[in-house]
């Protein structure tokens, strides 16, 4: 799995980031990019956190404008979900589905054929972590050429993701079958070569561009298979004296509140394990991360209405998070980019040129 670093080490791992070889390298897969997501994703830093400790590095604006460009990316889905169920097509259906429910097994086993591909799938199933241009890859293979349902496979890369996160994950699948985007994706074997550094020839992919939409590639369909479900570890010992401090697997700050005293809770919240399953390693890699970084941290896993009759909710609080929007607790602002932004954010250039103007006025 991805390290387990404690906020320091993940402090220090923003500082050693160089943006501007950032921008010219990231989408290679050897290029110089962040592998902050797992932090991102669950809540330890922020955006903005990133972008300020960059920023008193010295970098300016415009020398790092590729890597803010891609934390907007997140931003910019963060708030869609906000007003949009990342679940449901953001625009089209998927064109071509030759199977709804089950996915490829040459994805699932790591035997597509395509050798950069499979040793990306490997790589995810040890470690939890993909390349970006490596997920838009197997994306298009999985929707566009295989004909998998984007949802089926959006849940199956989900759960295997130390960065695993719906508004991300979801519409990224969405934009490659071309639900959330005008146009479908698609890479041929010499676009991965170059991107992927391997010299791989007469597969498949290997063809131009123009051929590649009538690619229907036949494959060995099988149930993706989520055996796993948390049970709670043990009964939470609660001080009602003490107001509750709730996190979940998109809230692990722990700078958050830390200087007054609390019931500090990871709240697993059942509810959305149907849509929203993690693997066991993935589990247990978020509860670790959870108590290196929140030592007084205790973990329950269940439903609200039980976890809810053992506190005040009154003086119970979290942070703000589409999935946490329905309980009626205190709620704090995550840290934005562009904070105070009510509405549906509309298509991303234009948020960025609304980000983008915030940013320069700040400097
Ligand atoms: C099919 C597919 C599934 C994805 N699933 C997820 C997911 O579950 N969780 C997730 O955080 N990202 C997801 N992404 C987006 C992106 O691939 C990852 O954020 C990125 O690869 C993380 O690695 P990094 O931190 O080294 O990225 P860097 O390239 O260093 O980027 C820095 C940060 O910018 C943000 N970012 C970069 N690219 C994107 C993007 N395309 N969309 C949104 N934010 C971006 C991330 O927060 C990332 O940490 C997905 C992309 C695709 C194509």
């Amino acid at each position: 799995m991805m390290p387990l670093l404690h906020y320091a080490e993940i402090q220090a791992q923003i500082d050693a980031f160089d943006p501007i070889a950032y921008g010219k390298t990231r989408n290679y897969l050897d290029g110089a990019v962040s592998r902050l997501s797992p932090y991102l994703s669950r809540g330890v830093i922020s955006i903005g956190d990133v972008y300020q400790r960059l920023k008193a590095k010295g970098f300016t604006l415009h020398e790092m404008e590729a890597f803010v460009m891609e934390l907007c990316w997140r931003e910019h889905a963060q708030r869609i979900w906000q007003h949009h169920n990342p679940q449901v097509e953001l625009r089209n259906k998927q064109l071509w589905i030759q199977d709804y429910d089950y996915l490829p097994n040459e994805i699932l086993s790591a035997q597509t054929g395509i050798d950069a591909i499979d040793q990306a799938l490997l790589g995810l199933f040890k470690t939890g972590y993909m390349h970006n241009h490596m997920r838009m890859y197997v994306a298009s293979l999985v929707c566009n050429h295989y004909g998998a349902y984007w949802k089926t496979a959006a849940k199956w890369m989900f759960s295997l993701l130390c960065d695993a996160d719906a508004a991300s994950n979801h519409l990224s699948w969405q934009w490659v079958c071309g639900a959330n985007a005008p146009k479908v994706y698609f890479a041929n074997q010499e676009n991965i070569n170059k991107y992927a550094k391997s010299n791989q020839h007469q597969t498949f992919l290997d063809t131009s561009y123009d051929k590649l939409p009538q690619l229907k590639i036949e494959c060995d369909w099988v149930a993706p298979s989520y055996a796993f479900v948390p049970k709670n570890p043990k009964q939470l010992s609660i001080d009602t004296n003490l107001p509750t401090y709730l996190y979940t697997p998109y809230h692990l700050d722990p700078e958050w509140r830390y200087s007054t005293k609390g019931n500090r809770i990871l709240f697993w919240d059942l509810s959305h394990w149907q849509e929203y399953p993690f693997t066991e390693q993935n589990f247990n890699w978020i509860n670790d991360l959870a108590k290196l970084n929140i030592p007084d941290i205790q973990i329950y896993v269940g439903h609200w209405d039980n976890l809810a009759t053992n506190l005040k909710l009154e003086q119970c609080y979290t942070k703000e998070h589409p999935l946490m929007a329905a309980y009626p607790i205190d709620k704090d602002a995550r840290d934005w980019l562009l904070p105070d932004f009510e509405k549906a954010p509309g298509s991303f250039f234009n948020f960025w040129k609304k980000v983008h103007k915030h940013l320069s006025n700040e400097q």
